[in-house]
């Protein structure tokens, strides 16, 4: 870690200060040094990712449908309403079973951003969307189940790459996340003054 610029902290637990030194930052956490205190503080990376890299890659991954089409659907960055109305971000074929479709035409929202402290990409899915020009999510007639477990109404989960993503109890897509190559990220690289106030 070159450039490391000894710097001081607050202790997450007695809120004093600490000095923190290059071999610290390397090992990752710091013992406070106050008496009586003792805690264990974490310490974080002193780098971050460009945002800028999302504007050169060249996918965001996709959504699979695991039935007899086997279609493919491609993401983009940042929201993507999926369900079977024509505007949607996502359009999926309304399926049928038994003479129904029991997609919605808008059924969840699969938004795409950028840790820019791991450098991946993240991908949050919540049952619903909002209708045209409303702020307010409308859930869907049949519910979403990420592997499996049902997506409660305003929950917003992570969704991890090869997940399957299953819209109105019957139609499942597998999820395939984009992992920027790391030859990429180094060059996006931006080293930090320490900053161990930041979250996440
Ligand atoms: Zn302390």
């Amino acid at each position: 870690m070159s450039g490391f610029k000894t710097t001081l902290i607050s202790c997450q637990q007695c809120g004093r200060r600490i000095m923190v030194r290059a071999a610290d930052a390397e090992r990752g956490s710091i013992v406070c040094s106050h008496v009586g205190c003792g805690a264990v503080n974490v310490l974080q990376s002193a780098f971050l990712y460009d945002e800028v890299i999302v504007q050169g890659l060249p996918s965001f991954g996709q959504l699979t449908y695991l039935g007899d089409s086997g279609a493919t659907y491609p993401l983009r960055f940042g929201s993507n309403v999926i369900g079977t109305a024509e505007a949607n971000t996502v359009r999926v074929d309304r399926f049928v079973h038994n003479g129904r479709c029991f997609i919605s035409r808008r059924h969840c929202t699969l938004t795409i951003t950028f840790d820019k402290w791991k450098g991946q990409l993240r991908y949050h899915l919540q049952d619903g969307a909002p209708e045209p020009g409303s702020q307010a999510n409308q859930p869907s007639l049949n519910g979403t189940l990420v592997d499996g477990a049902p997506l409660l109404k305003t929950e917003v989960i992570d969704v991890n790459d090869q997940s399957i993503v299953t819209l109105g109890g019957l139609d499942r897509f597998r999820l395939t996340h984009f992992s920027i190559p790391s030859t990429m990220l180094e060059t996006y690289k931006v080293a930090l003054d320490y900053n161990p106030d930041r979250t996440e």
